[in-house]
């Protein structure tokens, strides 16, 4: 079989309207977000406004990146050194990371081979530990019944943070992942939806948790020079009582993710594309299961996954080995040892040991795939077929 020649981490180049927007901002000088003169909005503060109306939220804070936005949203929400956050563990390190650095204990919760949050164990989890906080994860895009984790969430008078580095632009039942709890954590990371090399954005309609989060980025006394900010008012006392944690988004990295966000609605029925064409070249492999997606998703598929129940650690690292020879780079995460950009709760020491026996049920047959859009339709359906070949070689599938 022919191998596959492209490659899964290139992303498009920066647009030319973006190129020009951060050339006007290096031939300024004026790249820190409060350094701007009279009558000039600075980009930091175009894109908060541009991103807060976006998801329909009332305010946003653009911060350095999605993990930085968890950490301090989790402290503009009231949480206390030593306290227990949930979050589910099919996640990526940065959100336990974020729960660590703003002083918080994580707590796995499981998920389902769907890859959404188990809301049993959720409610189980919440019982037996008394949180007041939950940071959901809708990791690789997946939306768990967003009216019904929230209905949990409510039971339990917890609080509830959505990191939505996947799931930006993506709806449950036409409402934009994000808007479901106090807040919505992004990431601007260059392998998420929008590409600024690194940055977050925090959104949320809650002007006493938005003061104390634009305070808490390090925003010293110039918080009126925001783009969608609560009332000067509002920052009376909180202004005094929040620490600087300095962890802002410059103008440069802002300039270019403006006309980004323009692009945002089309690039998502681009990745749909690719998606839809991988998971229809797998749908007919026996063995292969595509996690499922309700109907009430609208969901961006940057990336695909798949699992092969029950498959032996040996056969899994042999079918990885097998796709990454003919061009196709697979991530595994049920593998013991944390591989690149993939791991699992077993490597997150800091952390008290989980014991999530249907979480690691699932990451042991879960497999993982980039879809950039600088991928063509042909090269989807190639990669596909190589998956096939190499499933039917290595695990022995059969074609339906
Ligand atoms: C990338 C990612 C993050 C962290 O975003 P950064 O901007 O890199 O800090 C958080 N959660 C998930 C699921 C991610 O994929």
């Amino acid at each position: 079989m022919k191998p596959f020649r492209g490659s899964f981490t290139q992303q498009e180049p920066i647009a030319e309207d973006a190129i020009e927007a951060a050339v006007e901002v290096l031939r300024s000088g004026r790249l820190h977000r409060y350094n701007s003169v009279a009558g000039e909005t600075p980009a930091a503060a175009v894109l908060e406004a541009a991103f807060a109306a976006y998801q329909g939220a009332r305010y946003c804070l653009a911060c350095a990146s999605g993990g930085y936005a968890m950490a301090i949203a989790l402290r503009a929400a009231g949480l206390r050194p030593g306290e227990t956050v949930l979050t589910n563990a099919f996640t990526l390190a940065p959100v336990p990371g974020a729960i660590a650095a703003a002083g918080g204990t994580p707590a796995l919760v499981e998920i389902t081979p769907d890859l959404v949050v188990d809301l049993d164990d959720l409610a189980h989890r919440f019982e037996a530990t008394g949180s007041r906080f939950f940071l959901l994860s809708s990791m690789r895009g997946h939306l768990a019944d967003m009216d019904a984790v929230a209905a949990v969430v409510a039971r339990f008078g917890a609080v509830m943070i959505e990191d939505c580095a996947h799931t930006m632009g993506a709806t449950w039942q036409g409402r934009k992942s994000g808007s479901f709890g106090l807040a919505g954590c992004f990431s601007t990371q260059t392998y998420k939806h929008l590409n600024a090399g690194e940055g977050g954005l925090l959104t949320s309609d809650d002007p006493e948790f938005m003061a104390r989060a634009i305070i808490l980025s390090g925003s010293y006394m110039l918080y009126g020079r925001h783009g969608a900010a609560p009332e000067p008012s509002v920052f009376e006392t909180i202004r005094l009582e929040t620490p600087n944690m300095s962890g802002r988004m410059d103008n440069l990295r802002a300039a270019i993710l403006v006309p980004q966000l323009q692009r945002l609605s089309e690039n998502i029925e681009r990745w749909n594309e690719r998606y839809r064409i991988v998971a229809s070249g797998l749908a007919g492999c026996e063995g292969i299961v595509l996690p499922k997606r309700r109907d009430e998703e609208g969901f961006v598929g940057s990336s695909i996954q798949f699992l092969i129940p029950n498959v032996a650690p040996e056969a899994a690292r042999a079918f990885v080995a097998a796709a990454g020879d003919l061009g196709v780079d697979l991530k595994w995460f049920g593998a013991d040892e944390p591989v690149a950009f993939t791991s699992n709760h077993t490597s997150w020491r800091y952390m008290p040991a989980q014991s999530l026996p249907r979480t690691d049920a699932v990451l042991s047959g879960l497999f993982d795939m980039r879809l950039p859009l600088t991928f063509s339709a042909a090269d989807c359906a190639e990669i596909a077929a190589i998956i096939r070949h190499c499933h039917a070689a290595v695990i022995g599938g059969r074609r339906r």
